[in-house]
């Protein structure tokens, strides 16, 4: 079974993402990973974006070349090997944080078409304001203003792939007891598709 969790910063993601994990992992092989990953590429990313100083094409196509890097050296061995794989993020976050930064989304979609995907998604909807208050507590400055715009751009682009991809949209706003509850229900009913 492989799982993601996708949203905005601060939306409940990595909180939910081990608390399935800690289940999860007590009864079976489970691994818990993530993007940007810890690999050679991930590390770059990490330190690229803090800088700024990349233009947006660029730090999605890294993004994508980590992933693939993910997909064909953790995530599809692990799987293979019967292991529940959770990913916090995965290639919803390049999309939505792709095509809110101005890019073209039948690129950005078309880029991340190859990957495998994943059998639930949960998307963790909130309102940027809250996330970022959870976050880092910033000034009201100008940059925060557009950060929020950017964030609210990205929230849209997450909604639009949950419903097309029938992912479960998780209301981020709850407590981080009744969504883990929401979140156990569904990975517990989960049946693997019969082909
Ligand atoms: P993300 O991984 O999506 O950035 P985190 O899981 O790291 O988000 O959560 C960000 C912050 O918000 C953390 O301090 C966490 O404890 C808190 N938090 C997470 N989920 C909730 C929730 N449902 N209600 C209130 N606070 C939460
Ligand atoms: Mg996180």
């Amino acid at each position: 079974m492989f799982i993601s969790f996708e949203g905005i910063d601060g939306s409940g993601k990595s909180t939910q993402a081990k608390l399935l994990f800690n289940e999860l992992s007590a009864k079976q092989d489970c691994v818990l990973t993530r993007e940007p990953t810890q690999g050679d590429i991930g590390n770059f990313i990490k330190k690229l974006i803090k800088k700024k100083k990349i233009n947006p094409m660029a730090v999605q196509l890294l993004f994508a070349a980590d992933r693939s890097f993910h997909v064909e050296n953790l995530i599809k061995p692990r799987l293979k090997q019967g292991a529940v794989v959770i990913t916090d993020r995965y290639f919803f976050s390049t999309i939505a944080y792709g095509k809110a930064s101005g890019l073209d989304e039948r690129w950005l979609r078309d880029v991340n078409d190859r990957f495998i995907k994943p059998d639930i998604t949960f998307v963790f909807d909130i309102e940027p304001k809250t996330a970022m208050g959870r976050v880092e507590a910033r000034g009201r400055g100008k940059a925060y203003f557009e950060r929020i715009r950017f964030l609210e751009d990205t929230r849209k682009m997450y909604k639009k792939l949950a419903l097309e991809y029938k992912s479960n949209i998780i209301d981020g706003t709850k407590s981080i007891d009744a969504i883990k509850e929401e979140v156990f229900s569904i990975v517990n009913s989960w049946h693997a598709p019969i082909v």
